[in-house]
């Protein structure tokens, strides 16, 4: 007998590349090419240090009061994580525990097969049609549970909220989770329902829409009895996973909402500008709601753009996966950034096409 029979074996989820080099146009991993709101680094620079040695308050105080003042809620219905990935990984332990298959999409955030894997909780991937949506039916056969992420990732597609509203009024026995890391880049949040239906838990998280990844901030929105059991959960891991200074710097981030709409504007509108250049340049794509582009090419192959980029150094992501081996998703980065990608996608376009 081997102790190693007896180890817990996962294949874990792969991130984007973080590449050293920061001449790199680092288009792979979503996140927001502008700094955090200016208080941010005013709190940061006047944080007093002496303050660590003491333990963390475990509701995270300051930023549970800036993220109900922002989105109108009480404390009860907020959890607050360490990036949402961590609240979602919560969430999947706490409420996805029944023997029937948890559903999302077969196109989705590549993080829900990885922890269902890990809790060994049954699933199923249910098809998008061919223009990258959901089918509500898919949603309403008997399940252990439902995740959907609104706008979707990697396609950037968003969703109607009666859509979303149908499937969650039609599971009344199972908890929906609506996971909405890009909502505020043009989607509806499902926010508005969490009153009318207990078994709504909204996700969102502060690294892409509020330029924090570094700092590892989610939250989740709900009925105060859902919040109460992931907190259960979580205090069950460690009472003190948000550190002081997220909190600080969080809440620093939440309280300037002028700062963070224009951001937000600005990565709107230059997502609308890469979406006519990359059209001229031959690409199609579903509609991006995100802040993101899903691309494919007619003619060059999605691999060699992806390969030639990166020997350009603009990083994009690609996954040689069935159904989106010939897509790039391209995070949307600052104007600069978009004009040198298309110049370089011109140049490799050019080549391909010469060699054919
Ligand atoms: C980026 C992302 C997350 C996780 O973000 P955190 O940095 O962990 O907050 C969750 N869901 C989707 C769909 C994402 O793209």
């Amino acid at each position: 007998m081997n102790w190693e029979e007896n180890v817990r074996k996962v294949t874990p989820y792969i991130p984007g590349e973080q590449p050293a080099d920061v001449n790199v146009i680092k288009l792979n991993t979503n996140e927001c090419p502008y700094p955090p709101a200016p208080g941010v680094k005013e709190k940061a620079e006047s944080f007093d240090c002496s303050s660590l040695r003491l333990y963390p308050d475990t509701e995270a105080g300051k930023l549970s009061d800036a993220l109900c003042g922002y989105y109108n809620i009480r404390p009860e219905q907020l959890f607050i994580g360490v990036g949402s990935d961590d609240v979602l990984a919560m969430a999947f332990l706490t409420f996805f525990h029944s023997e029937k298959p948890v559903f999302f999409p077969d196109i989705t955030y590549s993080f829900y097969d990885v922890w269902a894997e890990l809790y060994r909780i049954p699933y199923k991937r249910k098809c998008l049609d061919e223009k990258f949506h959901i089918r509500k039916e898919d949603y309403k056969e008997e399940n252990g549970g439902i995740i959907i992420p609104n706008p979707n990732a990697p396609t950037g597609v968003a969703e109607k909220l009666g859509v979303l509203e149908d499937i969650i009024a039609s599971n009344p026995g199972s908890v929906v989770i609506i996971d909405e890391a890009y909502v505020d880049f043009g989607g509806e949040s499902c926010l508005p329902l969490i009153d009318k239906y207990d078994n709504l838990l909204v996700v969102q998280t502060f690294s892409k829409s509020r330029a924090l990844a570094g700092l590892r901030i989610g939250f989740a929105m709900g009925n105060p009895r859902l919040i109460r059991y992931l907190k259960d959960v979580k205090f069950s891991f460690n009472s003190y996973t948000m550190n002081m200074l997220s909190v600080e710097l969080g809440a620093e981030a939440v309280k300037d909402a002028g700062y963070f709409k224009d951001t937000v504007n600005k990565i709107i509108a230059t997502r609308e500008r890469a979406k006519e250049e990359l059209q001229e340049l031959g690409f199609t794509f579903p509609d991006s709601k995100a802040n993101f582009i899903f691309a494919s090419h007619k003619e060059v192959a999605a691999k060699t753009i992806f390969q030639e980029l990166r020997k350009r150094g603009i990083y994009v992501r690609y996954w040689e996966k069935p159904r989106i081996e010939n897509f790039l998703r391209i995070t949307v980065g600052t104007d600069n950034q978009m004009d040198a990608l298309i110049r370089s996608l011109k140049e490799i376009i050019k080549i391909e096409r010469e060699k054919n």
